[in-house]
């Protein structure tokens, strides 16, 4: 078993008990008792609080974070050692102590006695390395381990990419279930959630976005619900979105809503990718490299879709063809022997979603003329459909040679922003970032390039009713929403990953339902 332990501080002692009951109503299958935070800590303080835990009937870590390892304060050795001997009487289930303060001979000795007397209390021996990576993460390990042989060791550094994670998901699988090793900070998610599926000891989360006593830490209740995290095992494929930010994406919350509703042993998550082709290609070939990651596959997003694209042609591997001609791939297949494969979705996601809502059929777009806004990779998926189709396009752009370079490989046109008013298309689809979460006043087009016969069509998806279609609606416009093609882009990307047709109530429903609150 792993368990999921939500680490509790608080002002008092008061508050702290609120939180245990609160944790463990959310779900919490351990609590650490972070004794640091408190105020004119004393031994018998501690000792009360892992009392009132163990009332839960959860099993109980008592924790004096160190100050230089991401605690409150300092500690003598004298009385870290009262403390948490004291702790070990009250019945905690663990003690948390640093490797650092452990080689003292002055915490080793006493600690040692009461421990030995005390064989139901295990020792978890902690190294918190908060400035960066371990020099030598192993070596880290087996020092631990000679000190303590008995030791749960945990090993915590923070990280700043996501490809520095992999030594720890590493040494997780190699050590195995007496181990406890994440990373800190927004790209270490992965190391806490997976913690599950290499049979770690156990993982810490918070017990809400507002708690948290480490960098990136995610609440008890999101471990559960969104990241699955009862149904994790050794089995569970990993999906995931790569991309740079990933944190507005829906994809996450869809995905498993979906496995879940069609009892898939999968996972989804956010993989936070800095960079560029390097770091990229660095970190998929690291997930399907370790056959024990299960990697299933990914999504891909801004701004990695032509990396995926030449990723998988790099490797001499399958693209389909509509993600060759568009020069992105926004979906990547994982097999078992880990070749990974590439396909882009968003081609049929963007031309069903406007086929559908101006009620045409694919021919229904021959020589109508359609207006697309930017340059990127989304762009280039609906030129490439619509251009296929036989629509008249043109592309305008911010970097006006990145729409001439698209237009003449599309064989369509490129014209400036300025000259949009003039043409007075009759669907106008903005493919670039603007508007979408944080910075929603954001807009590609200005007021007077809107006419009521027009169909706008945003591919911008959070929000929902972006700027640019409330414009659009005030001008009595047709409106699109990239909700819509987002849902049928992400059915698609379902199939490609496990084979079958997605739950559409289900998908549609978590979208609305989570962009209605945004
Ligand atoms: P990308 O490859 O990075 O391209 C971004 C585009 O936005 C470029 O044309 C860029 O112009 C333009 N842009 C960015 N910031 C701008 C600014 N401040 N002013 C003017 N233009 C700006 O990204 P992408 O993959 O094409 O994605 C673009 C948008 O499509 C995203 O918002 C994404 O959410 C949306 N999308 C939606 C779906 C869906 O299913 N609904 C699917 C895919 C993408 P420059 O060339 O001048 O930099």
């Amino acid at each position: 078993m792993t368990y999921l332990a939500v680490s509790i501080s608080g002002g008092d002692a008061e508050q702290m008990n609120e939180r245990f009951h609160a944790a463990k109503a959310a779900g919490a299958e351990a609590l650490e008792v972070r004794l640091d935070g408190l105020a004119g800590l004393t031994a018998e303080m501690a000792a009360g609080l892992v009392t009132q835990a163990k009332k839960t009937k959860l099993p109980v870590i008592a924790t004096c974070r160190e100050k230089d390892e991401g605690g409150a304060r300092a500690f003598t050795a004298a009385d870290k050692t009262a403390i948490l001997a004291t702790c070990v009487k009250a019945g905690a289930d663990f003690i948390d102590c640093e490797l650092k303060a452990f080689a003292k001979k002055e915490v080793y000795e006493p600690l040692k006695q009461v421990l030995k007397d005390t064989p139901q209390c295990r020792l978890i021996l902690s190294a918190h390395q908060m400035k960066g990576r371990f020099e030598d993460i192993n070596l880290k390990y087996e020092t631990m381990l000679s000190r303590w042989p008995m030791a749960i060791c945990k090993l915590v550094y923070p990280v700043r990419h996501i490809n520095d994670c992999f030594e720890a998901l590493d040494l997780l699988q190699r050590a195995g279930k007496d181990m406890i090793v994440f990373c800190m900070g927004q790209a270490g998610l992965m190391t806490r959630v997976l913690a599950k599926k290499l049979g770690a000891f156990m993982t810490f989360a918070s017990l809400d976005a507002d708690s948290a006593t480490a960098p990136g830490q995610i609440p008890v209740g999101q471990m559960k619900q969104l990241f699955r995290w009862d149904t994790l095992n050794k089995e569970t494929e990993v999906f995931g979105l790569i991309g740079n930010p990933v944190g507005h994406s829906l994809s996450p919350v869809l995905f498993n809503a979906a496995f879940e509703k069609d009892d898939i042993n999968a996972v989804y998550l956010p993989f936070w990718v800095e960079g560029d082709q390097e770091q990229f290609s660095a970190f998929v070939d690291a997930m399907a490299a370790r056959p024990w990651l299960g990697t299933g596959g990914f999504s891909v997003t801004i701004p990695h879709k032509t990396h995926a694209l030449d990723y998988v042609n790099g490797k001499g591997e399958f693209v389909d063809t509509l993600a060759e001609s568009i020069g992105a791939a926004n979906t990547l297949k994982v097999g078992f022997n880990g070749i990974v494969c590439g396909y882009n979705t968003d081609y049929a996601g963007a031309l069903d979603t406007l086929t559908t809502a101006m009620g045409v059929d694919a021919h229904g777009l021959h020589q109508m003329e359609v207006a697309v806004i930017g340059a990127g990779g989304a762009a280039r998926a609906v030129v490439a459909g619509l251009v296929d189709v036989g629509a008249y396009v043109t592309v305008y752009n911010r970097t006006s040679n990145k729409a001439a370079s698209l237009a003449e490989e599309f064989r369509c046109k490129a014209a400036p922003l300025e000259a949009l008013a003039e043409a007075a298309p009759e669907v106008v689809i903005n493919c670039t970032s603007l508007g979408m979460h944080p910075e929603v006043d954001g807009c590609a087009v200005t007021a007077e390039v809107m006419r009521p016969e027009m169909t706008v069509f945003d591919t911008v998806y959070n929000p929902i009713r972006t700027r640019l279609l409330q414009m659009a609606e005030q001008a009595g416009a047709r409106t699109v929403t990239g909700a819509e093609m987002f849902i049928r882009q992400a059915m698609a990307q379902y199939r490609v990953f496990v084979g079958q047709e997605p739950d559409e109530k289900t998908i549609r429903k978590v979208v609305m339902d989570i962009l209605a609150r945004v």
